[in-house]
């Protein structure tokens, strides 16, 4: 075996239906608790958070996508003003992405439970968007302290936010295989949560309510999490992260066109053991044959891409990855 580093992140972890109900009373200790959840979230912030009692002291809950750098300003004023102890996040990536943009200045622990699969819970990584650029940073004080995760929680995702962000944790697991990060444990990570992934998505997507299919996807999405923390991403992120800022294209969904094509640029030994665990011949033909069979987008120009906007992309790509923007055009030629 190879020498490697491997340098696993700090943070409790409590896993299964109905963890929700109990381990936010039983785990959360801190005495001024703000709560973060988006207005549609909210109702079931409150239920969760009911036996915390007064010890819930107020609630934010303008939470936007990418965390504009006025709304996290916003939630910090509001964090300051109620002399907050703990930000509890209730709800998907955006909502814990704006407790940690508050954690961040504040240094205030973080408790996240997360309602979809993107994984940004596990991860020390902070992002806010000012005047449509993301800005992206490692800070181990915005990793939640606690997460809790409750796949009953799940079961009102809709098939089409299931299939985009299931293929968004799947990215992250494909990717940590050969991100400059890997290691032989966080590989024994991302092979299971492909696995576990592929395993749970189909049946999620036509039965929602289904707790073993939502588990398995849940399980998939927390490793998907863990492993893009420490072993990082590659050329597929930094690929999205440039047509999502440059384009607007939605995040999640942005993942599942170009994964299967990022696959297949970058086939090698380290995603054979991807591709068994998709139970097909390369990983990339498994991932198109995924995404396909859950109806999760394959097309750029299907989520909103402007065609004609090909070959420049092509050049702002090529200028963050170390492929050739004759590669990559054809890539996102394929993508189209
Ligand atoms: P999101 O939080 O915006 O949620 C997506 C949609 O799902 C929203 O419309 C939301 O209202 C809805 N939703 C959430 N939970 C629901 C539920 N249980 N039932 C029904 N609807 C529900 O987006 P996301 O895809 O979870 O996260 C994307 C964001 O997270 C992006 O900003 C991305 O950059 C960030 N992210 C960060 C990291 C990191 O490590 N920092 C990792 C992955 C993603």
């Amino acid at each position: 075996m190879r020498a490697f580093r491997y340098e696993s992140l700090p943070g409790r972890v409590v896993f299964g239906v109905g963890a929700s109900r109990t381990a936010l009373a039983e785990e959360v200790t801190a005495r001024r608790v703000l709560v973060l959840a988006t207005k549609r979230g909210l109702p079931l912030a409150r239920e969760l958070t009911a036996p915390l009692g007064n010890r819930v002291v107020g609630e934010f809950t303008d939470v936007r996508e990418h965390v504009p750098v006025e709304i996290a300003e916003q939630a910090r004023t509001h964090a300051k003003e109620l002399d907050a102890d703990c930000l509890l996040s209730i709800g998907g990536g955006s909502t814990v992405g704006t407790a940690k943009a508050v954690a961040l200045e504040l240094r205030l622990p973080i408790v996240a439970v997360p309602t979809t699969y993107a994984g940004s819970e596990m991860t020390p990584v902070w992002g806010m968007t000012e005047n449509s650029s993301k800005r992206t940073g490692r800070s181990t004080d915005v990793l939640p302290e606690l997460v809790v995760y409750d796949p009953a929680l799940t079961t009102d995702l809709p098939p089409d936010i299931t299939a985009t962000s299931a293929m968004n944790a799947m990215a992250h697991s494909v990717e940590g295989v050969y991100a400059a990060g890997a290691n032989p444990v966080s590989s024994l990570m991302a092979v299971d949560s492909v696995r576990a992934l592929a395993t749970g998505l189909p049946t999620a997507v036509a039965d929602g309510s289904d707790l073993t299919a939502r588990t398995e996807l849940l399980y998939g999405a927390y490793l998907a999490g863990a492993v893009f923390a420490v072993a990082g991403s590659g050329p597929h992120h930094k690929i999205c992260h440039v047509l999502g800022g440059a384009y607007g294209l939605p995040h999640a969904a942005t993942h599942s066109v170009m994964l299967p094509h990022v696959a297949e640029l970058m086939e090698g030994p380290a995603l054979i053991p991807v591709a068994d665990a998709l139970g097909a011949t390369t990983a990339a033909q498994g991932l198109r044959e995924l995404a396909t069979h859950v109806g999760a987008p394959t097309s750029l120009v299907g989520i909103g891409f402007d065609k004609r906007k090909l070959g420049e992309a092509a050049a702002l790509v090529a200028e963050r990855v170390s492929v050739s923007e004759v590669d990559i055009r054809s890539l996102l030629a394929a993508a189209l």
